[in-house]
C-alpha cells in the first residue's frame, strides 16, 4: 500500500502559507507507518512544537494502473475517506528554506489519520463539501470543486511515475484554515455532513 499526498491543491490554502500556486501537482508520500486508523488518538511528538492539522478528502485506488489516460482515470478510484495530513510545520518550514525533502515533517508516525472509506458514485465526487471541526467548531470548510488538480489529473500525473495498486490511497490536499493542535483538542472530519473521523490529541 502506498500513501500519496498532494500539496497546495487549494488556492486559498497555498496563499495562506505564502506558497505559489503550483503548475503541476506537488506530490509527496508517507510511509505506511504513518497510518492512524480506527479513530485512534494522536500523540504529539516531542520533536515539534507546531503540529498542524490539514483536513483532506482521501481517495482509494481501485485497480492497478500505470500511465493512465485522463479519459480512463475516473475508473481508478471508487471510495473516499476523510484524512488528516498531520504536519510538523516548524520542521517543514526549515526544510522548505533549505530546499530539502519534507518526509520528516510530513511522514512521521501517525501523521496520516484516515477514516473508514465510503463508496461513492465517482460522478458524485464533484462538489463534495468537507469540514474539519476542532473542539466542536468549524475550522476548515472545503469544496472539492475548488481543487486546482482534479482527482483525474492527480491519477494521470501520479501514474506517470508510480504504478498504482489497488488499495493505495491519495490525500488530495487541504483547503484554507489549517492550524495548530494542542493536547486535549478533538478533531472531527465530515464529508457532506456525515461524520467520518474523530481524533483526540494527547
Ligand atoms: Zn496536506
Amino acid at each position: 500500500m502506498k500513501i500519496f499526498c498532494v500539496g497546495r491543491n487549494y488556492r486559498d490554502h497555498a496563499l495562506e502559507l505564502n506558497n505559489p500556486v503550483p503548475e503541476q501537482p506537488l506530490v509527496f508520500c508517507k510511509p505506511t507507518s504513518a497510518l492512524l486508523i480506527d479513530n485512534g488518538d494522536f500523540h504529539l511528538p516531542d520533536f515539534s512544537k507546531d503540529i498542524h492539522y490539514e483536513g483532506e478528502i482521501v481517495i482509494r485506488v481501485s485497480k492497478k494502473g500505470k500511465s493512465i489516460r485522463k479519459e480512463d482515470a475516473s475508473s481508478y478510484y471508487d471510495k473516499v475517506a476523510f484524512g488528516i495530513d498531520f504536519t510538523a510545520r516548524d520542521i517543514q518550514n526549515k526544510l522548505k528554506e533549505k530546499g530539502h525533502p519534507w518526509e520528516i515533517a510530513k511522514g512521521f508516525d501517525h501523521s496520516a489519520a484516515l477514516s473508514r472509506f465510503i463508496s461513492v458514485n465517482t460522478r458524485l465526487l464533484d462538489s463534495i463539501l468537507f469540514e474539519t471541526h476542532k473542539n466542536g467548531e468549524i475550522v476548515q470548510s472545503g469544496n472539492t470543486d475548488d481543487m486546482i488538480f482534479s482527482y483525474e489529473d492527480i491519477i494521470v500525473y501520479l501514474s506517470k511515475f508510480f504504478t498504482l495498486d489497488e488499495g493505495d490511497v491519495i490525500f488530495t490536499g487541504t483547503p484554507a484554515g489549517v492550524g495548530q493542535v494542542k493536547s486535549g483538542d478533538v478533531l472531527e472530519g465530515f464529508i457532506d455532513g456525515r461524520k467520518l473521523l474523530s481524533c483526540h490529541i494527547k
